[in-house]
């Protein structure tokens, strides 16, 4: 498995080598390190290695995480949203990257007491298991979603195909680029979509070649210490 650090150095030169190759900076790509698979030790260790920011699929988990964590961190809710669950989390985090239906938006307005930066998820492969608005109805949702004020569209998100297939991984990721650009080019008040939240573990580096802008890593960054949180 190797250590923490080691994790760290691998992951540091495959990103710093895919910006090179594709003409970006490392500045432009934000590492979110998931750790929803691992215990809070394991989280303030990623932190002292200069992570500062974390993403948690569970309410529950993050807020027990943000308790117990010391440093100063920005947290991304990376998992789907439960309406009901909306209230009891929504101003303690930064970003919600899973934005993927009207009702959620909704909540959301009502609940949150200052503006959240919002991804809307998009199922760009169109796999039935897989959460996102389609492609088509992506300029109207976002549209839609822009006139409540306590949300900001701040970009699209999506989860890659579970595939060894890279091509059709960079496809996915190429063609959720091709959609932020256009919803970008909409001047949209209040969904400037200007982000990528794309790249995991698997394709971190194919997600960072199409552009992304926030790379939502895991287990090859913390391992994994426990089963059942997938
Ligand atoms: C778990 C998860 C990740 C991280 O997955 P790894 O493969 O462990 O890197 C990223 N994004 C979302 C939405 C997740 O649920």
């Amino acid at each position: 498995m190797g250590s923490i650090e080691e994790k760290v150095c691998k992951i540091e030169k495959n990103i710093s080598d895919a910006c090179d190759r594709s003409g970006r900076k490392r500045s432009d790509v934000t590492v979110i390190a998931v750790t929803k698979a691992v215990s809070i030790d394991r989280a303030n260790e990623i932190m002292s290695e200069g992570f500062h920011h974390l993403g948690e699929n569970r309410p529950e988990q993050l807020l027990v995480k943000q308790q117990a964590i010391q440093q100063q961190a920005t947290w991304h809710f990376i998992g789907n949203i439960q309406s009901r669950k909306v209230k009891e989390f929504i101003d303690d985090i930064d970003y919600v990257h899973s934005i993927d239906r009207m009702s959620i938006v909704k909540e959301i307005q009502k609940r949150a007491t200052q503006t959240v930066d919002c991804f809307v998820q998009v199922n760009v492969s169109g796999e039935e298991s897989k959460s996102g608005l389609e492609p088509s109805e992506l300029l109207q949702f976002i549209k839609t979603a822009a006139g409540y004020d306590k949300i900001r569209i701040i970009g699209l998100m999506t989860m890659a195909p579970n595939t060894d297939n890279q091509k059709y991984i960079r496809n996915v990721f190429k063609s959720l680029r091709e959609q932020r650009d256009y919803i970008a080019s909409q001047q949209i008040p209040n969904a400037p979509c200007n982000e990528l939240s794309m790249g995991m573990s698997n394709d971190y580096v194919i997600a960072i070649e199409e552009g992304a802008t926030y790379v939502r890593i895991g287990t090859a960054l913390v391992g994994q210490e426990s089963e059942g949180d997938k």
